[in-house]
């Protein structure tokens, strides 16, 4: 074991630990950050991505870890937040024994933390990493789950965007309610079926056509061009693609009244949150509405039924809407509030923390 220094990066917010695993034989090179073990067990994926360098790894680490304490939080998980990032091209890099060593790093870990698919990792390496770990989730465990978390997710969406309309347009009735969707990917495609089954009039948007097409002819979406689907005369608009969307380009020409989707990281800075407040539109911070499918994973845990799941994801309407009276009743962003909520909660057992461990496992 050798020292790896993290305390002093930008993104280092009182991580627990912080663990590089190296396997030689393998190839395998990776970080595991733990952010806050106070609710529970480090639940969070396992990215794989073509890194430039450790420190670029590191910084995604530590970032998205620190993002799950605050989604597990918020949606009232018995669970901390932690994340697993692989450096590599999972389509040239992902072997069987890079996998099973992966499995055997978090395997060291005793529990702390518990790993999932992400992006570059599917529900199919979960089995393999479960193959040397006890602490996976996310995998195929009979007829009930199917490993994947992407409807779920949708349907927290689904959830968290009625509370939004609730709130901002009183009502409790979605026909002819106009949402731009962006993004037809698992979640986005899910959400609009929803939507259209809700009677929302749709439009949708995606970089790959065939996808675009496939809403259109199955869900009688209309077809939007990519670079424009924000700026729709809409009621809803929904980041359901890529994080940063809400920027300095794009902000001045929104002109929906709710902003409502699951893509991770949506506001390209916290200032844009302010910004939204200012404008009058309604957002739903992204990472209370996306929490369906890290409650999914939880579920496949072990935690309970698919009836008790539901029921928990239907509880983001509730938080959501804690969060908007807040902000109304206070005068401040959305998001602001939702930090400072979920600070709330997994602060309040602070105490039992343990100290930082920044190590490196070499195997
Ligand atoms: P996905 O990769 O299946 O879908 C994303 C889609 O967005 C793709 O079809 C892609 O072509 C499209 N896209 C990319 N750039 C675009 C652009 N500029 N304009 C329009 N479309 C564009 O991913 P997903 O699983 O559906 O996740 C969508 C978002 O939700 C991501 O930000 C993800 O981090 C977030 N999220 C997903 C889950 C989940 O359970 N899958 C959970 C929480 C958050």
């Amino acid at each position: 074991m050798t020292s790896m220094n993290v305390s002093s990066h930008p993104e280092f917010d009182g991580h627990e630990q912080v663990v590089m695993c190296e396997d030689r034989a393998s190839g395998l090179r990776a970080i595991i950050a733990v952010h806050n073990t106070s609710r529970g067990p480090a639940l969070g994926g396992c990215r794989m991505w073509p890194y430039l360098n450790e420190e670029a790894a590191l910084r995604d680490a530590l970032r998205l870890s620190r993002g799950m304490t605050y989604k597990s939080a918020l949606a009232d998980l018995p669970l901390g937040g932690g994340k697993a990032v692989i450096m590599g091209d999972p389509r040239r890099d992902k072997s069987r024994e890079l996998l099973l060593a992966m499995g055997d790093c978090i395997e060291k870990l005793g529990g702390t933390y518990i790993t999932a698919e992400d992006s570059g990792t599917s529900v199919a390496d979960m089995e393999v990493i479960g193959e040397r770990t006890r602490f996976v989730s996310g995998v195929v465990k009979g007829a009930e789950h199917g490993g994947d978390p992407s409807p779920s997710t949708a349907y927290g969406t689904f959830i968290g965007l009625k509370a939004a309309v609730k709130h901002r347009l009183h009502s409790d009735d979605l026909r002819g309610l106009r949402v731009a969707v962006q993004g037809m990917g698992n979640v986005g495609f899910h959400l609009a079926r929803l939507l259209r089954d809700a009677g929302a009039e749709l439009f949708v948007a995606d970089i790959h056509p065939e996808l675009v097409e496939r809403a259109v002819l199955e869900l009688g979406a209309t077809a939007v061009a990519p670079g424009i689907i924000h700026a729709l005369d809409v009621d809803v608009f929904s980041p359901c693609a890529m994080g940063g969307v809400i920027n300095d380009q794009s902000i001045d020409d929104i002109s929906a009244a709710v902003i409502a989707g699951a893509a991770n990281n949506q506001l390209a800075s916290r200032d844009h949150g302010l910004r939204l407040h200012e404008r009058n539109i309604l957002y739903a911070p992204d990472y209370v509405l996306n929490a369906g499918g890290i409650i999914d994973i939880a579920y496949q845990q072990g935690a309970g039924d698919q009836q008790a799941m539901r029921a928990h994801i239907d509880g983001i309407a509730n938080t959501l809407t804690e969060i908007f009276q807040r902000a109304g009743a206070e005068n401040r962003s959305t998001h602001a509030v939702a930090d400072e909520l979920a600070e709330s909660r997994f602060q309040q057992s602070a105490s039992q923390v343990m100290p930082v461990t920044a190590a490196r496992a070499v195997s």
